[in-house]
């Protein structure tokens, strides 16, 4: 149905598309909205608009979720791909079930676009520093201290160990402008790197 049409590219052009796609103000029929990719509600920049997303990009990268469905024999699947809302940078296509599976994998890809050597930074090793350590200035400040020069204002990510398999990376909300990407707790043993971790716990 949408073959015929050519999507625009970038995270706002497309955000924008899918809105005129949804409120009939394209010859796409309504309900191919969803087929339509677009910004995951709840991720960066996919408020309500059909007026243009393009209007007030951010000065620097910053990653975001897009998402549609697919229609795959008689299952709807989703896919993601990382996106950015400063530029129209796209990652590759990931195919899951949108709960950590899939989406998790594009959300890394937009942090490699925007925040390179993210999986470096110092994580947090405990669920409880997960909401303790932003509230608590002296560690916060510490931790950031070990970002690279700039990245914690641009909104670097918060880098935490997961709880279990596929943990859902969390997009940024009101009073934390940062992702918080859960990664997996490093195998036991002798590790390069540690001696950054040493010195925060
Ligand atoms: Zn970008």
């Amino acid at each position: 149905m949408t073959a015929t049409t050519v999507e625009p590219s970038g995270a706002r052009p497309r955000q924008t598309n899918y809105w005129r796609v949804r409120n009939g103000r394209t010859r796409e029929p309504i309900e191919s909205a969803p087929r339509t990719w677009h910004i995951r509600p709840g991720h960066p920049g996919g408020e309500y608009s059909d007026l243009g997303h393009e209007l007030d990009p951010p000065e620097h990268h910053t990653p975001t979720l897009l998402t549609r469905s697919r229609r795959t024999g008689r299952r709807e699947e989703e896919e993601f791909r990382g996106g950015c809302l400063a530029c129209d940078w796209e990652g590759a296509v990931h195919r899951g079930d949108g709960y950590g599976d899939g989406d998790n994998e594009a959300v890394e890809d937009a942090h490699d676009h925007a925040f390179p050597g993210w999986r470096e930074l110092p994580p947090l090793t405990t669920v409880e520093d997960r909401w303790a350590l932003p509230r608590d200035r002296g560690r916060w400040t510490q931790l950031i201290s070990r970002y690279p020069p700039g990245w914690p204002d641009r909104g670097a990510p918060l880098v935490a160990w997961s709880r279990h398999r596929r943990e859902a990376h969390a997009p940024p909300h009101r009073g934390r402008p940062r992702y918080e990407l859960h990664v997996a707790r490093p195998p036991a043993g002798p590790r390069p790197r540690t001696v950054d971790q040493e010195t925060l716990f």
